[in-house]
């Protein structure tokens, strides 16, 4: 994981696309998979507007286990449709190391979610399979515990990781998490692989969610994560952070920008 003097960011293949390159990937997509119609509208929407990979939870980690926990293997098939339809490869949740292989059959890359991230077991069946993983930090986790959590990963022989800062927990309340924008330089001085920021789970209000965004590719993320949804109000997960489809289109203009000049 750790960066030699003068190595460049590693690319990471996705499917057909790859991050770490000169490139910004955008992964964009509904917080859960919620049923076929809304998933394969939501991933044409986001495909035109120029994202990169779609995203979308069939497990989900909840906080209460009688909210929405997602549909499980019927999910994964329908952003295997998804992903047909757009070309766009797959990033999907997978909680424990039980269902590692369920969820390769179906994903291009295998998220373990911020309440995993030290959840050992599971980085260690992520790093046996071939697919790449993306990382994300936990809620109270420095980034210093991100960057050996990836070992667990890279010592299995899965080359193929990606961090991924979500806010951690402070005393501020205003926003869901606190969005750590100095863990992406600390990250890409430390460590050659790919870093993305996911400014939905940050902020918690979708009206926060630009600013984050363009601030991260500012400061130089590899990639971005964000919740989209055709009717943020309607979401059975997420939906206060999540913003809508012309809002995503308007957005990844903007990014654009930004990017071109970092
Ligand atoms: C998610 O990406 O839907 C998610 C649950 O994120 P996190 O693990 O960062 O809370
Ligand atoms: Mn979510």
């Amino acid at each position: 994981v750790w960066r030699g003097p003068e190595q460049q960011t590693s690319v990471v293949r996705m499917g057909g696309r790859s991050i770490g390159g000169p490139e910004l990937m955008v992964i964009a997509g509904p917080c859960a998979v919620e049923c076929r119609e809304n998933l394969l509208q939501t991933a044409q929407a986001v495909a035109a507007s120029g994202a990169g990979a779609i995203r979308g939870g069939a497990f989900k980690p909840r906080t209460s286990p009688y909210s929405f926990r997602g549909l499980g293997e019927e999910g994964l098939k329908y952003l295997a449709e998804a992903r047909e339809l757009t070309g766009l490869p797959v990033v999907t949740e997978v909680m424990s190391f039980h269902e590692v292989e369920l969820v390769a059959r179906y994903a291009d890359v295998l998220q373990i979610g911020a309440r995993n991230m030290q959840n050992f077991a599971l980085l260690e069946a992520a790093g046996e399979v071939d697919k790449p993983v993306l990382l994300k930090r936990g809620l109270g986790n420095t980034v210093k515990e991100l960057l050996l959590c990836a070992e667990y990963i890279l010592a299995r022989g899965n080359q193929q990781v990606m961090f991924c800062e979500r806010g951690i927990r402070t005393f501020e309340t205003e926003t869901r998490n606190t969005l750590d924008l100095a863990a992406v330089p600390i990250l890409k001085q430390n460590s050659h692989l790919p870093v993305v920021v996911d400014p939905s789970h940050a902020a918690g209000k979708r009206e926060l969610v630009p600013a984050l965004a363009l601030a991260a590719v500012a400061a130089g993320a590899d990639g971005l994560m964000i919740e989209v949804h055709p009717e943020p109000a309607k979401a059975l997960s997420d939906g206060r952070q999540t913003i809508d489809l012309p809002a995503f289109d308007d957005l990844m203009k903007r990014l654009a920008l930004v990017a071109q000049a970092v």
